[in-house]
């Protein structure tokens, strides 16, 4: 399969007509366990914690997709998280982690890792010498994510990967807001991509996943070992919602992308903004990374609505087909309040540090009409601030 293209691959790739019944979509394998027709001797699947055939129809997919050699699934983000980390890391390591990643993924490393020895250090991934300024004889790994949430910077992935290398770092990529469609870590050389399929990859806002993808064999023993004894993985029908949604990645991101370049531009010039943040803007200080190891700009903005709170609050209420909710890259238009809502876990001095402000709204930009879009946004900023547009 490795001559075709991204979106005959989400079709696809281990998605073959079942061979029993022919069934064109890989069915639903709703059993917990399998016949074994002698102690011990069964058709290579035994119970579905330890595997299933539409989970790995799904691993094997996303696999393909990021252009990795193993896929695993989990039954959520940071189910991928905690199975990676416990794999990986033991009391005594040192990681090195951006400072605005997901503010579960700061929760987890900071309140739950830390406490069982594992330092987990967050410092801005903005500027790579930085960062291995920060190396320590106990850095173990390099953990990016990028474009971030909610502030959307970029991190250089080909330049921490030199830095890892010399090093000796594992280099693990939160791909999450791009997604396999435009952004491939494993091509600049990241060892272990995440992702929380709840998202794009799902797309649908109907169910909640993780994954991790492995360049090569290198961690493939640790992680096989610990999906299985962890037991955080996905049921049939999650995966096969899944790998449903999978199927129409490539035409929904860049219908994503194509609305959310529109509603950038609009929101960059509206008197009521005072600041949008979107990677596909040349006025994001990285908009010439983001072209450089991005084939598009993907489907989230932040902007900072003039005011403070109260408008911002205004602003989200007054929204009609934007709905205020957590979460994002599902079909639908959606919008959050990082400070309040998804990075509420993150320390309040250290959300102002890095930027995470009163005023700041994350816009998740859905597929539907972008027309329809920019007059919801147009209405709800002018009930919001009341500056005429
Ligand atoms: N990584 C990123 C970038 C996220 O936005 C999220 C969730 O919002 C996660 C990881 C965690 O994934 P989940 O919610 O599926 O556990």
């Amino acid at each position: 399969m490795n001559d075709l293209k991204f979106a005959t691959l989400a079709i696809h790739s281990h998605q073959e007509p079942d061979p029993t019944t022919g069934a064109v979509i890989t069915p639903i394998y709703q059993t917990s366990t399998f016949e074994q027709e002698d102690a011990g001797k069964h058709k290579g699947y035994d119970y579905s914690r330890s595997g299933n055939p539409t989970r790995h129809a799904l691993e094997g997919c996303l696999s393909d997709l990021e252009g990795g050699a193993h896929g695993f699934c989990f039954a959520s983000g940071l189910g991928a998280l905690t199975t990676l980390s416990l794999a990986l890391f033991r009391p005594g390591d040192h990681i090195l982690c951006g400072d605005d990643v997901y503010g579960g993924t700061f929760r987890y490393f900071d309140k739950v890792f830390r406490p069982l020895g594992i330092d987990t250090e967050f410092i801005d991934f903005t500027d790579p010498e930085f960062v291995a300024q920060h190396i320590r004889p106990n850095t173990k790994a390099l953990y990016l994510e990028t474009p971030t949430n909610p502030l959307l910077k970029l991190v250089d992935i080909e330049a921490m990967v030199k830095i890892a290398k010399a090093k000796n770092l594992i280099t693990i990529l939160d791909n999450t807001f791009a997604s396999p469609y435009l952004q491939s870590g494993i091509r600049f050389g990241v060892d272990i991509i995440l992702h929380s399929t709840t998202k794009y990859i799902g797309g649908h806002s109907d169910v909640v996943g993780g994954a991790l993808i492995l360049k090569d064999d290198q961690f493939l023993t640790p992680i096989k070992f610990y999906q299985n004894s962890l037991g955080a993985t996905p049921d049939p029908f999650a995966s096969w919602l899944t790998l449903r949604g999978v199927k129409t990645l490539a035409v929904r991101m860049k219908a994503h992308e194509s609305n959310a370049r529109v509603l950038a531009e609009f929101l960059e010039s509206h008197p009521s903004i005072e600041d949008v943040i979107y990677p596909g803007l040349p006025s994001h200080p990285q908009y010439e990374l983001a072209k450089k190891q991005m084939s598009g700009f993907g489907g989230m903005i932040s902007v900072r609505v003039k005011g403070g709170l109260d408008e911002s609050r205004t602003f989200m209420k007054a929204l009609k087909l934007f709905t205020l909710a957590e979460s994002l890259g599902g079909v639908e238009s959606l919008v959050e309040h990082p400070a309040l809502m998804t990075h509420l876990a993150v320390d309040p001095e250290h959300r102002k540090a890095i930027g995470i402000t009163d005023n700041l709204v994350r816009i998740s930009v859905g597929i539907e009409d972008v027309e329809d879009l920019r007059r919801d946004l147009a209405q709800a900023l002018e009930q919001a601030t009341r500056i005429p547009a």
